[in-house]
């Protein structure tokens, strides 16, 4: 992407957020996943109906105008339309929105890559948590780590761009982790970006902190006026449910 139109997305990131529209948009076009990892709920392969075709993602990107849209699943490249997917995200202002492939890799090749390269991919992440083969058993796919490896050291290597970074989910498990794993970006010749998924975890046993810990912030002062708030707010809210009192009869009657 050329420095003009990076400055002309940034123009309009700074319009969005004047005007309250989002800045980035995640589309998650798959709830299937080749993997089923500790930390997460989305696991295993699904029979799925009704999924958005691809020309719905045109309407949708007109309407919400995002500056960034993230393309993740499930594991998106299960999705056989995801290219297509890509175009139509792409068809939005003449391609001036920055799109993001996040993927578990364990589908990526050569043929895939430059496909979705053409398509309008400007950046892929690919999740991986433990910098050996520690990785297979937490997102429990025997062989991904090895097929990373092989993978992006070649792409990295052969492509000529500078668009693949590695995304590392911070977990309990991984933490002693943390400098291998940026030194294996390293090596792989890619950037490496880091996330967690804070307090409200989905998955106790992988959360970034202990039950114990976890107690100790949600009784902090903060927390403890973020109960009052939702407790103040379930007893207005109650009350006119009982009363069979929809929100347009409260405002008609006003
Ligand atoms: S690869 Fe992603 S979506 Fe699939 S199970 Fe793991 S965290 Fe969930």
């Amino acid at each position: 992407m050329s420095l003009t139109q990076s400055l002309r997305i940034l123009g309009r990131a700074l319009r969005n957020y004047i005007i309250e529209k989002p800045l980035v948009v995640s589309f998650e076009v798959t709830h299937s996943c080749t993997c089923n990892c500790l930390h997460c709920v989305m696991g295993g392969i699904k029979e799925e109906k009704d999924l958005l075709e691809p020309a719905g993602y045109t309407a949708l990107v007109s309407s919400l105008r995002p500056c960034v849209v993230q393309v993740s699943g499930g594991e998106p490249l299960l999705r056989p339309e995801v290219v297509d997917i890509v175009k139509a995200i792409k068809k939005y202002h003449n391609g001036l929105i920055h799109v993001i492939l996040v993927t578990n890799g364990s589908l990526l090749n050569k043929e895939n890559y430059a496909e979705l390269k053409e398509a309008g991919v400007d950046r892929f992440f690919v999740s991986l948590d433990f910098p050996n083969e520690k990785h297979d058993e937490f997102r429990r796919h025997p062989g991904l780590y090895a097929h990373l490896h092989e993978i992006i050291l070649r792409l990295a290597a052969e492509s000529g761009y500078d668009d693949i970074a590695l995304n590392s989910a911070i977990t309990r498990l991984n933490l002693p982790y943390l400098i291998d794993l940026t030194n294996k970006a390293e090596e792989w010749g890619v950037s490496i970006s880091y996330s967690t998924y804070g307090l409200f975890v989905r998955k106790i046993k992988t959360s970034l902190f202990t039950p114990k810990k976890t107690w100790k912030c949600y009784s902090s002062k903060y927390f403890i006026e973020t109960r009052y708030i939702i407790f103040l707010f379930l007893i207005v809210i109650i009350p006119l449910i009982k009363q069979d009192c929809l929100w347009e009869d409260y405002v008609n009657g006003l």
